[in-house]
């Protein structure tokens, strides 16, 4: 089954950008997901194809209409289309791992790339859009988030990543940052790959990443080691 992806734009020439490119380029051509760019301007009614207004109550900027903006998701998504339906917004819900790897579970995802001062909170209601952020900073567009949620969604589709176990072992996989990886050279500007690394030794090999693992994390990010002892017993 095809990952149907869809994004709702008015820079639709940015996609599929990044996208196109590496595995999840290569994931687009096997027909592994698909990726449908719309252009919010195509549902404006009016002459000047508008899809912004000053906002209700004054102050800067411009904001993005309830009518058009809707008009737009409803040509992107046909009767039944049971996808999650994601705004790009600083307000969301901040994506983290478990959230791509729920998306990359089901059937697509339809994706709001919001621009100006945002858009009518109406629409985010009346078709039912979650807001998801990239973080606690303010990009001047939804499109860039839009990517990354694709991006960190379509590389835990099955068959897309080389290695399946990659995912695994790498960060956030089970709240932990990842071990620190080394290859060749041996030695680096005076620099050796820790001894244990190159012994053969698999079991001394997998307890040091899983000690690196923990260290790196209570240093970095305590928060993820908290939550981590907080869903399991501790090991
Ligand atoms: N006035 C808004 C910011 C608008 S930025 C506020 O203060 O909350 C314009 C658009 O960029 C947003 O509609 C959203 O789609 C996108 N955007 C900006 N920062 C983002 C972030 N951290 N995560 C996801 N999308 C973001």
């Amino acid at each position: 089954m095809t990952f149907a992806a869809t994004v709702l734009t008015i820079f639709p020439e940015m996609f599929p950008g990044p996208l196109g490119r590496s595995l999840a380029g290569r994931a687009l051509d096997e027909g592994i997901w698909s990726l449908d760019i719309r252009d919010i301007r195509e549902s404006a009614t009016d002459r000047h194809r508008s899809v912004d207004d000053s906002p209700a109550g004054g102050g800067p900027g411009m904001v993005m209409r309830a009518d058009v903006l809707a008009a737009a998701i409803d040509a992107a998504s046909p009767q039944g289309d049971d996808r999650p339906r994601l705004l790009m917004s600083p307000r969301g819900r901040p994506l983290d791992q478990a959230r791509a790897r729920a998306l990359a579970a089901g059937s697509g995802v339809l994706i709001v790339a919001g621009r100006f001062e945002g858009v009518d909170e109406r629409v985010i209601a009346a078709r039912g859009l979650e807001e998801v952020s990239l973080g606690d900073f303010v990009l001047s567009g939804g499109e860039i988030a839009a990517m990354a949620v694709l991006d960190a969604t379509i590389r835990l589709i099955p068959g897309v990543m080389g290695n399946a176990a990659s995912a695994d072992s790498e960060s956030f996989a089970d709240h932990l940052l990842e071990y620190p990886q080394y290859t060749r050279p041996a030695v680096f500007e005076g620099r050796a790959i820790p001894g244990v690394l190159t012994s053969g030794n698999h079991g001394e090999v997998a307890r040091w990443r899983g000690e690196e693992a923990k260290r790196l994390t209570a240093e970095r990010r305590p928060d993820l080691l908290a939550r981590r002892e907080s869903t399991k017993p501790a090991d």
